[in-house]
């Protein structure tokens, strides 16, 4: 036999002799904290639930029996009562851009309700307003606002470029669409960026023309939107640090201790780092470079995951982009959309971000040099051109785990996803889109297509586990809602969008832990409560596995713990997600 195995057999015998054992590993000094007094929902499917667990140095030391961990306590140990409140863990981000913490901070929030205050056109041109006078922006400054959604508003259209110029004669204004892909410029915003009727419209771009000539209209989309998307003005980078320090704070009150930058521009990335060594970030944040930077990036050297967080930053991939919006009618379809293009066109398929040979480059320039690879794709013929580069890149072994990561995969097909399947590659669902934009969807693509969105239970039945995100801020940070969407797939109109793609609130859960964990290669520190992991918790105002599923979302994030220290409170009277 061999010694392992005399190793673990007295626990293996206690097991068989009183049921299930605590999970414990033997500390050498008794734990900093207990935490007991309500329901711990572990994530372990070996271990689902337990009354208590400790934490020594950051980590879960012992997960079990209230009278066994309260044996562990010393005379320093700090007791937390959960209050009857529900432990889960901490939330790991499939998809978001965590320096949007610093733009929402300084600009308009253009949204309509729930995730906003804009009903009208005037509503967003007001917000804008608000938003000149809260930052005294002076003449010549950029005014830029975010989430506005034409499809919601009450004249179902967005602001035009002259409604905007009438109410800002004198700054340039982008008005960034809900998708992020793409925006209405004014003229002045226009000029300072050099879009006139002489510039053609971009490969892979939308550049909207008035009717009956080639004066831009404002509105910019894809690849004609992404220079500016670049460089957008924004705060210096002394601002921009002390920024992130305070937004981050939007993550922490969704519950989540590891965040995604998913689309990082060389000076994100070096600001980060500033705001990481200088003790800023209170939670873990995996950076991607954008496939466009990463030559300035990575020095012109391979790109390479960063195996370590350093101060809580780390490289963990390459963000690509295979093509746009569902909502904006940008993402590229092999069946055109019902309703057809955004500026007009008829038959209208959407496009591919980039040509096909353009996208197995890039695949085989990120496989080559082993960074996890992280693409952006939402319609069916933008999965094709996905799996094609996998294909190409992927050469004789497309089976071999590479951790290759489909961000949205929203309109896959049942074919596509067998192929995920089959080739590891790992789909970050979108199921909050059920909600915000499936109305839209079943307008756009028909009541069939809208309903396989993001399809969670079928992806876990071909064994897949796929995360699921909020890509703040296209959406709110709302974990929760994730969940909530995922277990009952209900549109704003009320209606159920694809009822046999409803998961369990636990398999919800998991996608939101334990399999966002794995997306990033750290299941064996994150993603469940079971000893010898990190300590990342969080404290919830009631269990999602026992309310009834239509009340998930106002479930409430109580406290956020990250390696055993408590990072966010939410303060008496606070009721808002
Ligand atoms: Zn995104």
């Amino acid at each position: 036999m061999p010694l392992f195995l005399f190793r673990i057999l007295p626990g293996v015998v206690l097991l068989l002799c009183f049921g299930i054992a605590p999970q414990r590993a033997v500390p050498a000094a008794p734990p900093e904290r207990i935490i007991r007094g309500g329901s711990i929902v572990t994530v372990n499917p070996a271990q689902p639930t337990a009354a208590a667990l400790a934490i020594a140095d950051g980590k879960i030391i012992a997960v079990g029996d209230e009278a066994d961990v309260l044996r562990l306590k010393g005379p320093n140990t700090e007791v937390s009562d959960l209050g009857g409140r529900t432990l889960v863990p901490g939330f790991v981000d499939g998809h978001s851009h965590f320096a949007s913490a610093v733009d929402v901070q300084v600009q308009a929030l253009c949204a309509s309700p729930p995730a906003g205050p804009c009903a009208s056109v005037a509503d967003v041109v007001a917000q804008l307003q608000k938003l000149r006078a809260r930052r005294t922006i002076a003449p010549g400054g950029f005014v830029i606002g975010f989430g506005y959604d034409p499809d919601l508003l009450a004249e179902k259209r967005g602001p035009t470029r002259q409604e905007l110029d009438a109410a800002f004669p004198d700054n340039p204004v982008i008005l960034v669409h809900v998708s992020g892909h793409g925006a209405m410029l004014n003229s002045r915003a226009l000029a300072r960026f050099n879009i006139s009727a002489a510039t053609p419209t971009p490969s892979g771009g939308v550049i909207g023309r008035e009717p009956g000539g080639n004066e831009p209209s404002g509105l910019l989309f894809e690849t004609a939107f992404l220079p500016i998307f670049s460089n957008l003005p924004g705060p210096t980078d002394d601002e921009f640090v002390e920024l992130l320090g305070s937004g981050q704070d939007l993550y922490l009150r969704a519950g989540t201790t590891t965040a995604q930058e998913g689309a990082t521009m060389k000076r994100q990335l070096d600001l980060m780092r500033v705001a990481a060594d200088r003790g800023l970030l209170k939670l873990d944040v995996v950076a991607l470079p954008f496939i466009a930077e990463i030559d300035t990036i990575f020095a012109g050297r391979p790109p390479r995951n960063e195996p370590e967080y350093r101060n809580r930053l780390r490289i963990g991939g390459v963000k690509l982009l295979a093509d746009g919006s569902p909502q904006g009618r940008t993402a590229f379809f092999t069946r055109p959309y019902l309703t057809g293009g955004p500026s007009g066109q008829k038959e209208w398929r959407g496009e591919p971000t980039v040509p096909q040979a353009m996208l197995n480059h890039w695949f085989k320039q990120v496989y080559d040099g082993g960074a996890t690879l992280f693409i952006h794709c939402n319609g069916d013929a933008a999965i094709d051109a996905v799996l094609e580069a996998h294909r190409f890149a992927a050469g004789d072994d497309p089976a071999k785990p590479r951790g290759t990561v489909g961000i949205h995969s929203q309109f896959i097909r049942r074919d596509q996803l067998e192929k995920f399947a089959a080739w590891k590659i790992t789909p970050s669902f979108f199921t909050l889109h059920c909600f915000y934009f499936g109305d839209t969807h079943v307008t756009n693509r028909g009541p069939e297509q809208a309903s396989f969105i993001s399809p969670m239970r079928s992806a876990r039945a071909l064994g897949l586990r796929p995360a699921n995100h909020t890509d703040f801020n296209v959406s709110p940070l709302d974990q929760l809602f994730t969940i909530h969407t995922a277990v009952n797939r209900v549109t704003r109109s009320g209606k159920t969008l694809g009822e046999a793609e409803r998961v369990g609130p636990l398999e919800a859960l998991e996608a939101i832990t334990i399999d966002g964990a794995r997306m990033y290669g750290e299941e064996k520190q994150k993603g469940s409560i079971e000893v010898g992991k990190l300590a990342d918790l969080v404290v919830l105002s009631a269990n999602p596995l026992t309310v009834p599923a239509g009340t998930i979302e106002s479930i409430r994030v109580v406290e956020t713990i990250k390696e055993g220290k408590t990072v966010w409170r939410r303060a008496a009277g606070d009721d808002r997600p």
